[in-house]
Protein backbone atom coordinates (compact mmCIF):
# COMPACT_ATOMS: atom_id res chain seq x y z
CA UNK A 1 0.00 0.00 0.00
CA UNK A 2 1.22 3.36 -1.16
CA UNK A 3 1.51 7.07 0.53
CA UNK A 4 0.38 10.32 -1.43
CA UNK A 5 1.41 13.87 -0.88
CA UNK A 6 -1.31 16.19 -1.78
CA UNK A 7 0.39 19.87 -2.67
CA UNK A 8 -2.04 22.80 -2.08
CA UNK A 9 -0.46 26.09 -0.49
CA UNK A 10 2.09 24.62 0.90
CA UNK A 11 4.62 24.25 -2.62
CA UNK A 12 7.87 23.63 -0.67
CA UNK A 13 10.16 20.32 -0.47
CA UNK A 14 12.24 21.49 2.99
CA UNK A 15 10.86 22.41 6.35
CA UNK A 16 7.16 20.93 5.25
CA UNK A 17 6.36 18.04 7.94
CA UNK A 18 3.55 16.82 5.90
CA UNK A 19 5.99 15.63 3.44
CA UNK A 20 8.68 14.78 5.38
CA UNK A 21 5.96 12.28 7.26
CA UNK A 22 5.03 11.17 3.64
CA UNK A 23 8.45 10.30 2.79
CA UNK A 24 9.02 8.50 5.92
CA UNK A 25 6.24 6.30 4.82
CA UNK A 26 7.55 5.72 1.89
CA UNK A 27 5.65 7.74 -0.73
CA UNK A 28 6.59 7.92 -4.48
CA UNK A 29 3.69 10.13 -5.80
CA UNK A 30 2.58 13.38 -4.76
CA UNK A 31 -0.26 15.44 -6.51
CA UNK A 32 -0.77 18.48 -7.08
CA UNK A 33 -4.58 19.66 -8.52
CA UNK A 34 -5.15 22.52 -11.52
CA UNK A 35 -8.44 23.78 -10.15
CA UNK A 36 -8.92 26.72 -12.61
CA UNK A 37 -12.36 27.33 -12.12
CA UNK A 38 -12.09 27.60 -8.75
CA UNK A 39 -9.20 30.27 -8.65
CA UNK A 40 -11.66 32.12 -11.36
CA UNK A 41 -14.46 31.80 -8.53
CA UNK A 42 -12.00 33.25 -6.29
CA UNK A 43 -10.63 35.91 -8.12
CA UNK A 44 -6.62 34.87 -8.46
CA UNK A 45 -4.77 36.97 -10.19
CA UNK A 46 -3.09 35.82 -13.38
CA UNK A 47 0.03 36.44 -12.33
CA UNK A 48 -0.44 34.70 -9.01
CA UNK A 49 -1.64 31.65 -11.27
CA UNK A 50 1.60 31.99 -13.22
CA UNK A 51 4.12 31.82 -10.01
CA UNK A 52 2.12 28.69 -8.85
CA UNK A 53 2.67 27.09 -12.51
CA UNK A 54 6.02 27.75 -12.72
CA UNK A 55 6.77 26.72 -9.05
CA UNK A 56 4.97 23.58 -9.64
CA UNK A 57 7.15 22.50 -12.85
CA UNK A 58 9.96 23.33 -10.37
CA UNK A 59 8.63 21.14 -8.06
CA UNK A 60 8.09 18.16 -10.30
CA UNK A 61 11.99 18.05 -11.56
CA UNK A 62 13.50 18.51 -7.97
CA UNK A 63 11.05 16.06 -6.89
CA UNK A 64 12.29 13.57 -9.42
CA UNK A 65 15.61 13.54 -8.58
CA UNK A 66 14.66 11.92 -5.57
CA UNK A 67 12.72 9.34 -7.33
CA UNK A 68 9.07 10.85 -6.26
CA UNK A 69 6.49 11.62 -9.31
CA UNK A 70 4.80 14.65 -9.13
CA UNK A 71 0.77 14.51 -10.97
CA UNK A 72 -0.35 17.61 -11.82
CA UNK A 73 -4.22 16.84 -13.07
CA UNK A 74 -7.24 19.44 -13.67
CA UNK A 75 -9.55 19.44 -11.37
CA UNK A 76 -11.43 22.19 -12.64
CA UNK A 77 -13.47 23.09 -8.91
CA UNK A 78 -12.61 21.57 -5.60
CA UNK A 79 -15.53 19.01 -6.06
CA UNK A 80 -13.18 17.80 -8.86
CA UNK A 81 -10.38 16.93 -6.51
CA UNK A 82 -12.45 14.53 -4.52
CA UNK A 83 -13.38 12.11 -7.39
CA UNK A 84 -9.87 12.56 -8.95
CA UNK A 85 -8.24 12.19 -5.84
CA UNK A 86 -10.36 8.95 -5.23
CA UNK A 87 -9.80 7.43 -8.83
CA UNK A 88 -5.76 8.30 -8.69
CA UNK A 89 -6.14 6.10 -5.43
CA UNK A 90 -7.86 3.26 -6.86
CA UNK A 91 -5.03 2.98 -9.70
CA UNK A 92 -1.84 3.81 -7.30
CA UNK A 93 -3.24 1.78 -4.28
CA UNK A 94 -2.90 4.58 -1.84
CA UNK A 95 -3.71 3.94 1.65
CA UNK A 96 -2.80 7.03 3.08
CA UNK A 97 -3.17 10.37 1.63
CA UNK A 98 -1.34 13.19 3.65
CA UNK A 99 -1.46 17.57 3.27
CA UNK A 100 -1.36 20.71 5.00
CA UNK A 101 -3.94 22.31 6.35
CA UNK A 102 -5.79 25.43 4.84
CA UNK A 103 -8.02 27.61 6.69
CA UNK A 104 -10.56 29.49 4.22
CA UNK A 105 -14.54 27.94 3.72
CA UNK A 106 -14.32 26.49 0.49
CA UNK A 107 -11.30 24.60 1.14
CA UNK A 108 -12.37 23.47 4.94
CA UNK A 109 -15.28 22.40 2.79
CA UNK A 110 -13.67 20.32 -0.25
CA UNK A 111 -11.31 18.86 2.96
CA UNK A 112 -14.62 17.74 4.61
CA UNK A 113 -15.81 16.16 1.69
CA UNK A 114 -12.46 13.60 0.96
CA UNK A 115 -12.12 12.80 4.54
CA UNK A 116 -15.65 11.52 4.12
CA UNK A 117 -14.84 10.02 0.80
CA UNK A 118 -11.31 8.32 2.50
CA UNK A 119 -13.52 6.82 5.13
CA UNK A 120 -16.09 5.28 3.18
CA UNK A 121 -12.98 3.82 0.83
CA UNK A 122 -10.50 2.91 4.09
CA UNK A 123 -8.23 5.56 3.26
CA UNK A 124 -5.93 7.63 5.63
CA UNK A 125 -6.36 11.51 5.39
CA UNK A 126 -4.06 13.44 7.49
CA UNK A 127 -3.39 17.27 7.35
CA UNK A 128 -0.48 19.06 9.38
CA UNK A 129 -0.68 22.76 10.17
CA UNK A 130 2.57 23.51 7.89
CA UNK A 131 1.26 26.67 7.51
CA UNK A 132 1.62 28.47 10.84
CA UNK A 133 3.82 28.56 13.83
CA UNK A 134 0.82 28.68 16.32
CA UNK A 135 -1.59 25.93 15.14
CA UNK A 136 -5.19 27.18 14.29
CA UNK A 137 -6.95 26.76 18.00
CA UNK A 138 -3.86 27.01 20.44
CA UNK A 139 -3.73 30.49 21.00
CA UNK A 140 -7.21 31.14 23.12
CA UNK A 141 -7.94 33.37 25.70
CA UNK A 142 -8.83 32.86 29.34
CA UNK A 143 -12.39 31.48 28.49
CA UNK A 144 -10.49 28.97 25.57
CA UNK A 145 -11.96 31.97 23.04
CA UNK A 146 -10.03 33.32 19.79
CA UNK A 147 -8.91 36.86 20.69
CA UNK A 148 -10.62 39.45 19.12
CA UNK A 149 -7.81 42.18 19.76
CA UNK A 150 -4.36 41.95 18.60
CA UNK A 151 -2.38 42.45 21.32
CA UNK A 152 -3.33 39.80 23.85
CA UNK A 153 -3.36 37.39 20.66
CA UNK A 154 0.24 38.73 20.45
CA UNK A 155 1.12 38.34 24.11
CA UNK A 156 -0.05 34.68 24.54
CA UNK A 157 1.75 33.42 21.04
CA UNK A 158 4.85 34.79 22.64
CA UNK A 159 4.32 32.76 25.69
CA UNK A 160 3.52 29.81 24.12
CA UNK A 161 6.56 30.45 21.76
CA UNK A 162 9.67 32.38 24.18
CA UNK A 163 10.35 29.11 25.84
CA UNK A 164 10.13 26.91 22.30
CA UNK A 165 13.46 25.45 20.35
CA UNK A 166 12.20 25.01 16.60
CA UNK A 167 13.57 22.70 14.64
CA UNK A 168 12.27 21.27 11.42
CA UNK A 169 13.00 17.47 10.45
CA UNK A 170 15.88 16.70 8.21
CA UNK A 171 14.65 16.00 4.17
CA UNK A 172 15.28 12.02 3.63
CA UNK A 173 16.99 11.61 0.98
CA UNK A 174 17.00 9.36 -1.54
CA UNK A 175 18.76 9.07 -5.20
CA UNK A 176 16.84 6.86 -7.08
CA UNK A 177 15.91 9.98 -9.83
CA UNK A 178 13.39 9.25 -12.24
CA UNK A 179 12.93 11.55 -15.59
CA UNK A 180 10.03 14.40 -16.28
CA UNK A 181 9.59 14.82 -20.27
CA UNK A 182 8.71 18.56 -21.20
CA UNK A 183 4.91 17.92 -22.00
CA UNK A 184 4.67 17.18 -18.59
CA UNK A 185 5.24 20.45 -17.39
CA UNK A 186 2.68 23.32 -17.20
CA UNK A 187 2.60 26.35 -19.74
CA UNK A 188 3.83 29.83 -18.21
CA UNK A 189 3.41 32.92 -20.27
CA UNK A 190 6.11 34.44 -17.60
CA UNK A 191 4.12 37.26 -16.54
CA UNK A 192 5.81 36.27 -12.88
CA UNK A 193 9.57 35.74 -13.86
CA UNK A 194 10.49 38.74 -11.94
CA UNK A 195 9.88 36.58 -9.00
CA UNK A 196 12.53 33.61 -8.95
CA UNK A 197 11.09 30.36 -8.15
CA UNK A 198 14.35 27.78 -7.27
CA UNK A 199 15.40 27.23 -4.15
CA UNK A 200 18.66 28.77 -4.12
CA UNK A 201 16.93 32.14 -4.99
CA UNK A 202 14.72 32.31 -2.56
CA UNK A 203 17.30 31.07 -0.04
CA UNK A 204 19.59 34.55 -1.17
CA UNK A 205 16.42 37.07 -0.88
CA UNK A 206 15.59 35.51 2.61
CA UNK A 207 19.93 35.60 3.21
CA UNK A 208 19.48 39.23 1.93
CA UNK A 209 16.96 40.30 4.11
CA UNK A 210 18.22 38.63 7.56
CA UNK A 211 21.62 39.82 7.29
CA UNK A 212 20.83 42.89 5.97
CA UNK A 213 17.41 44.23 5.90
CA UNK A 214 16.16 43.26 8.83
CA UNK A 215 18.03 45.30 11.51
CA UNK A 216 16.85 48.13 9.43
CA UNK A 217 13.51 47.32 8.96
CA UNK A 218 11.70 49.00 11.40
CA UNK A 219 13.45 52.51 10.43
CA UNK A 220 12.26 52.23 6.49
CA UNK A 221 9.03 49.86 6.09
CA UNK A 222 6.85 52.70 5.97
CA UNK A 223 8.69 54.16 2.81
CA UNK A 224 7.20 53.07 -0.60
CA UNK A 225 10.51 54.01 -2.60
CA UNK A 226 13.22 52.00 -0.58
CA UNK A 227 13.08 48.41 -0.43
CA UNK A 228 13.25 48.39 3.08
CA UNK A 229 10.76 45.09 3.53
CA UNK A 230 11.16 41.23 2.89
CA UNK A 231 9.35 41.06 -0.28
CA UNK A 232 8.59 37.25 0.89
CA UNK A 233 4.67 37.80 0.66
CA UNK A 234 4.21 35.44 -2.57
CA UNK A 235 6.56 33.27 -1.21
CA UNK A 236 4.59 32.88 1.85
CA UNK A 237 1.12 33.41 0.49
CA UNK A 238 1.78 30.16 -1.42
CA UNK A 239 3.83 28.31 1.01
CA UNK A 240 6.99 28.62 -0.84
CA UNK A 241 8.84 28.94 2.20
CA UNK A 242 7.68 28.12 5.78
CA UNK A 243 7.00 30.96 8.70
CA UNK A 244 8.92 28.04 11.06
CA UNK A 245 12.00 27.73 9.15
CA UNK A 246 12.54 32.06 8.45
CA UNK A 247 11.90 32.11 12.73
CA UNK A 248 14.08 29.58 13.28
CA UNK A 249 16.82 31.28 10.62
CA UNK A 250 16.17 34.58 12.41
CA UNK A 251 16.94 33.19 16.32
CA UNK A 252 20.61 31.96 14.66
CA UNK A 253 21.44 35.62 14.25
CA UNK A 254 18.90 36.88 17.20
CA UNK A 255 19.07 33.96 19.73
CA UNK A 256 16.61 36.84 22.11
CA UNK A 257 14.32 37.47 19.67
CA UNK A 258 10.54 36.13 21.12
CA UNK A 259 12.16 37.72 24.34
CA UNK A 260 12.83 41.24 23.00
CA UNK A 261 9.75 42.34 21.91
CA UNK A 262 10.47 45.69 21.98
CA UNK A 263 13.14 45.83 19.63
CA UNK A 264 13.19 47.04 16.34
CA UNK A 265 14.04 43.69 15.16
CA UNK A 266 11.41 41.96 16.22
CA UNK A 267 9.08 44.30 14.59
CA UNK A 268 9.01 41.96 11.72
CA UNK A 269 8.20 39.23 13.45
CA UNK A 270 4.85 41.36 15.04
CA UNK A 271 4.20 41.05 10.91
CA UNK A 272 4.17 37.43 10.54
CA UNK A 273 2.14 37.20 14.23
CA UNK A 274 -0.30 39.37 12.52
CA UNK A 275 -0.43 37.27 9.35
CA UNK A 276 -0.93 34.13 12.11
CA UNK A 277 -3.35 36.24 13.70
CA UNK A 278 -5.24 36.95 10.43
CA UNK A 279 -5.47 33.12 9.64
CA UNK A 280 -7.01 31.67 13.51
CA UNK A 281 -9.97 34.23 12.46
CA UNK A 282 -10.54 33.00 9.26
CA UNK A 283 -10.39 29.44 10.56
CA UNK A 284 -12.85 30.50 13.39
CA UNK A 285 -15.06 32.91 11.93
CA UNK A 286 -16.44 30.78 8.04
CA UNK A 287 -18.55 34.10 7.92
CA UNK A 288 -15.34 35.98 6.87
CA UNK A 289 -15.45 33.53 4.00
CA UNK A 290 -18.21 34.92 3.09
CA UNK A 291 -17.85 38.30 2.63
CA UNK A 292 -19.70 39.18 5.74
CA UNK A 293 -18.24 42.27 8.04
CA UNK A 294 -16.74 40.64 11.03
CA UNK A 295 -18.30 43.52 13.17
CA UNK A 296 -22.05 43.16 12.55
CA UNK A 297 -23.13 46.87 13.42
CA UNK A 298 -21.52 47.93 10.24
CA UNK A 299 -24.04 45.83 8.34
CA UNK A 300 -26.38 49.10 8.56
CA UNK A 301 -24.04 51.03 6.34
CA UNK A 302 -24.30 52.43 3.17
CA UNK A 303 -22.05 52.04 0.55
CA UNK A 304 -21.70 54.29 -2.52
CA UNK A 305 -22.45 52.42 -5.73
CA UNK A 306 -20.18 55.05 -7.95
CA UNK A 307 -18.96 52.64 -10.64
CA UNK A 308 -17.01 56.11 -12.33
CA UNK A 309 -15.36 56.28 -8.85
CA UNK A 310 -14.37 52.95 -8.36
CA UNK A 311 -12.99 52.69 -11.93
CA UNK A 312 -11.06 56.00 -11.14
CA UNK A 313 -9.64 54.38 -7.90
CA UNK A 314 -8.59 51.23 -9.80
CA UNK A 315 -7.19 52.78 -12.52
CA UNK A 316 -4.96 55.61 -10.98
CA UNK A 317 -6.61 58.44 -11.87
CA UNK A 318 -7.96 60.01 -8.63
CA UNK A 319 -6.43 62.82 -8.41
CA UNK A 320 -4.38 62.04 -5.07
CA UNK A 321 -0.73 61.23 -6.20
CA UNK A 322 0.14 58.53 -3.87
CA UNK A 323 -3.12 56.90 -4.05
CA UNK A 324 -2.34 56.92 -7.87
CA UNK A 325 0.82 55.89 -8.12
CA UNK A 326 0.34 52.91 -5.61
CA UNK A 327 -2.99 51.90 -8.03
CA UNK A 328 0.04 51.65 -10.92
CA UNK A 329 2.13 49.48 -8.83
CA UNK A 330 -0.71 46.71 -8.28
CA UNK A 331 -1.87 46.90 -11.60
CA UNK A 332 1.70 47.00 -13.76
CA UNK A 333 4.20 44.76 -10.78
CA UNK A 334 1.17 42.83 -8.71
CA UNK A 335 2.51 44.31 -5.49
CA UNK A 336 1.72 46.86 -3.76
CA UNK A 337 3.46 48.43 -0.41
CA UNK A 338 2.18 47.38 2.44
CA UNK A 339 1.81 51.45 3.43
CA UNK A 340 0.22 52.14 0.47
CA UNK A 341 -2.27 49.16 0.54
CA UNK A 342 -3.36 50.97 3.82
CA UNK A 343 -3.68 54.52 1.77
CA UNK A 344 -5.34 53.28 -0.90
CA UNK A 345 -7.45 51.12 0.83
CA UNK A 346 -8.83 53.64 3.24
CA UNK A 347 -9.35 56.05 0.54
CA UNK A 348 -11.73 53.34 -1.25
CA UNK A 349 -13.69 52.95 1.41
CA UNK A 350 -13.44 56.06 3.48
CA UNK A 351 -12.89 58.79 0.50
CA UNK A 352 -15.32 57.32 -1.84
CA UNK A 353 -17.21 55.56 1.11
CA UNK A 354 -17.58 52.07 -1.73
CA UNK A 355 -17.78 48.89 0.08
CA UNK A 356 -14.64 47.26 0.78
CA UNK A 357 -15.66 43.91 -0.44
CA UNK A 358 -14.99 45.59 -4.10
CA UNK A 359 -11.11 46.33 -3.25
CA UNK A 360 -10.56 42.94 -1.59
CA UNK A 361 -11.72 41.89 -4.82
CA UNK A 362 -9.75 43.73 -7.75
CA UNK A 363 -6.94 43.09 -5.52
CA UNK A 364 -7.12 39.37 -5.37
CA UNK A 365 -7.42 40.22 -9.11
CA UNK A 366 -4.13 41.73 -9.07
CA UNK A 367 -1.81 40.74 -6.30
CA UNK A 368 0.77 38.20 -6.75
CA UNK A 369 0.68 37.54 -2.88
CA UNK A 370 -3.31 37.27 -3.24
CA UNK A 371 -4.30 35.44 0.57
CA UNK A 372 -7.51 35.46 1.32
CA UNK A 373 -6.82 35.62 4.99
CA UNK A 374 -4.25 38.57 5.19
CA UNK A 375 -6.60 40.84 2.17
CA UNK A 376 -9.71 40.15 4.05
CA UNK A 377 -8.16 41.15 7.63
CA UNK A 378 -6.25 43.94 5.90
CA UNK A 379 -9.54 45.33 4.26
CA UNK A 380 -11.53 45.07 7.14
CA UNK A 381 -8.83 46.55 9.51
CA UNK A 382 -9.04 49.58 7.02
CA UNK A 383 -12.32 50.01 6.65
CA UNK A 384 -12.81 49.82 10.28
CA UNK A 385 -15.42 46.93 9.19
CA UNK A 386 -12.88 44.04 10.88
CA UNK A 387 -11.30 42.46 14.14
CA UNK A 388 -9.36 45.12 15.80
CA UNK A 389 -9.92 47.34 13.14
CA UNK A 390 -9.16 51.09 13.01
CA UNK A 391 -11.91 53.04 14.25
CA UNK A 392 -13.95 54.38 11.85
CA UNK A 393 -12.99 58.20 12.26
CA UNK A 394 -9.75 57.45 11.62
CA UNK A 395 -8.93 58.21 8.09
CA UNK A 396 -5.89 58.39 6.28
CA UNK A 397 -5.02 62.16 5.07
CA UNK A 398 -3.60 61.24 1.48
CA UNK A 399 -2.09 64.38 1.23
CA UNK A 400 -0.30 64.20 4.61
CA UNK A 401 0.35 60.38 4.36
CA UNK A 402 2.26 61.18 0.70
CA UNK A 403 4.26 64.08 2.68
CA UNK A 404 5.20 62.08 5.68
CA UNK A 405 6.19 58.72 3.76
CA UNK A 406 7.42 59.76 0.20
CA UNK A 407 8.58 63.57 0.87
CA UNK A 408 10.51 63.87 -2.09
CA UNK A 409 7.97 62.15 -4.21
CA UNK A 410 10.60 59.20 -5.09
CA UNK A 411 7.84 56.63 -4.95
CA UNK A 412 5.05 58.81 -6.85
CA UNK A 413 7.70 60.07 -9.61
CA UNK A 414 8.45 55.97 -10.39
CA UNK A 415 4.67 55.92 -11.12
CA UNK A 416 3.43 59.21 -12.22
CA UNK A 417 5.92 60.32 -14.89
CA UNK A 418 3.57 63.15 -15.94
CA UNK A 419 4.07 64.71 -12.51
CA UNK A 420 8.01 64.77 -13.05
CA UNK A 421 8.24 68.48 -13.45
CA UNK A 422 6.30 69.16 -10.23
CA UNK A 423 8.57 70.60 -7.62
CA UNK A 424 8.89 68.01 -4.21
CA UNK A 425 6.76 70.07 -1.69
CA UNK A 426 4.16 70.69 -4.45
CA UNK A 427 3.71 67.02 -5.66
CA UNK A 428 1.69 65.56 -2.82
CA UNK A 429 -1.42 67.62 -4.40
CA UNK A 430 0.08 69.65 -7.55
CA UNK A 431 -3.17 70.87 -8.47
CA UNK A 432 -3.08 74.35 -7.63
CA UNK A 433 0.69 74.50 -8.80
CA UNK A 434 -0.43 73.23 -12.58
CA UNK A 435 -3.23 75.86 -12.33
CA UNK A 436 -0.98 78.65 -11.24
CA UNK A 437 2.00 77.52 -13.45
CA UNK A 438 -0.33 77.17 -16.03
CA UNK A 439 1.59 74.17 -17.16
CA UNK A 440 -0.20 71.45 -19.11
CA UNK A 441 -2.63 70.60 -16.65
CA UNK A 442 -3.96 68.13 -18.78
CA UNK A 443 -1.24 66.06 -17.59
CA UNK A 444 -2.98 64.93 -14.36
CA UNK A 445 -6.48 63.87 -13.48
CA UNK A 446 -8.53 66.29 -11.36
CA UNK A 447 -9.10 65.30 -7.56
CA UNK A 448 -12.01 62.99 -7.93
CA UNK A 449 -13.31 64.25 -4.25
CA UNK A 450 -12.71 67.23 -1.77
CA UNK A 451 -10.69 65.80 1.46
CA UNK A 452 -11.97 67.59 3.43
CA UNK A 453 -15.89 67.26 2.06
CA UNK A 454 -15.06 63.52 1.87
CA UNK A 455 -14.50 63.10 5.43
CA UNK A 456 -17.38 64.47 6.61
CA UNK A 457 -19.51 62.33 4.51
CA UNK A 458 -17.56 59.41 5.99
CA UNK A 459 -17.62 59.89 8.87
CA UNK A 460 -21.51 60.77 8.90
CA UNK A 461 -22.16 57.88 7.18
CA UNK A 462 -20.29 55.52 9.67
CA UNK A 463 -21.99 57.35 12.65
CA UNK A 464 -24.93 56.39 11.13
P1 LIG B 1 7.12 42.32 5.15
O1 LIG B 1 6.90 43.66 5.73
O2 LIG B 1 8.50 41.88 4.90
O3 LIG B 1 6.38 41.30 6.14
C1 LIG B 1 6.72 39.92 6.20
C2 LIG B 1 5.51 39.05 6.01
O4 LIG B 1 4.58 39.24 7.05
C3 LIG B 1 4.74 39.34 4.74
O5 LIG B 1 5.33 38.71 3.62
C4 LIG B 1 3.37 38.80 5.08
O6 LIG B 1 3.30 37.41 4.91
C5 LIG B 1 3.26 39.12 6.56
N1 LIG B 1 2.58 40.41 6.75
C6 LIG B 1 3.13 41.64 6.72
N2 LIG B 1 2.20 42.58 7.00
C7 LIG B 1 1.05 41.91 7.22
C8 LIG B 1 -0.27 42.32 7.54
N3 LIG B 1 -0.59 43.60 7.74
N4 LIG B 1 -1.22 41.37 7.67
C9 LIG B 1 -0.92 40.07 7.49
N5 LIG B 1 0.31 39.62 7.17
C10 LIG B 1 1.28 40.53 7.04
N6 LIG B 1 -0.56 40.36 2.53
C11 LIG B 1 -0.54 39.26 1.77
O7 LIG B 1 0.37 38.43 1.92
N7 LIG B 1 -1.53 39.02 0.84
C12 LIG B 1 -2.56 39.89 0.63
O8 LIG B 1 -3.44 39.62 -0.20
C13 LIG B 1 -2.57 41.09 1.40
N8 LIG B 1 -3.54 42.03 1.21
C14 LIG B 1 -3.54 43.16 1.98
C15 LIG B 1 -4.56 44.11 1.81
C16 LIG B 1 -4.60 45.27 2.58
C17 LIG B 1 -5.73 46.27 2.38
C18 LIG B 1 -3.59 45.50 3.54
C19 LIG B 1 -3.61 46.76 4.37
C20 LIG B 1 -2.58 44.57 3.73
C21 LIG B 1 -2.54 43.40 2.97
N9 LIG B 1 -1.51 42.45 3.13
C22 LIG B 1 -1.52 41.29 2.37
C23 LIG B 1 -0.47 42.60 4.18
C24 LIG B 1 0.83 43.31 3.74
O9 LIG B 1 0.54 44.49 3.05
C25 LIG B 1 1.72 42.42 2.86
O10 LIG B 1 1.88 41.15 3.47
C26 LIG B 1 3.12 43.04 2.71
O11 LIG B 1 3.02 44.31 2.12
C27 LIG B 1 3.96 42.13 1.86
O12 LIG B 1 5.24 42.66 1.65
P2 LIG B 1 6.52 42.00 2.33
O13 LIG B 1 6.53 40.53 2.09
O14 LIG B 1 7.70 42.77 1.89
O15 LIG B 1 6.19 42.24 3.85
Amino acid sequence: MNTLFWFRRDLRLFANEALIQALENGAKHAIFFICDKQWQQHHTAPMQIDLIKRRVNYLQHALAQYGIRLHVIAAPYFCDCVTELMQFSHANNIAHIIGNREYELNEANRDKAVQAECDKQGITFTLYEGDLIAPVGSVKNQSNEMYKVFTPFKRAWLKQHQDSHFSVPPWPLSDNPISIADSELLHSDGCSEKWPVDDDAIARIVDNFICDKLAHYDDVRDIPSVKGTSGLSPYLALGMVSTKQLLITIQLRYPDILTTSKSKTFTWINELVWREFYRHLIAEYPKLSRGENFNEKYNALTWRSSDADFNAWCEGRTGYPLVDAAMRQLVQTGWMHNRLRMVVASFLTKHLLIDWRRGERFFMQHLIDGDFASNNGGWQWAASTGCDAQPYFRIFNPITQSQRFDPKGKFIRKYLPELNHVPDKQIHFPHSYLADTQSDNHCYWPAIVDHKAARERALAAFKV
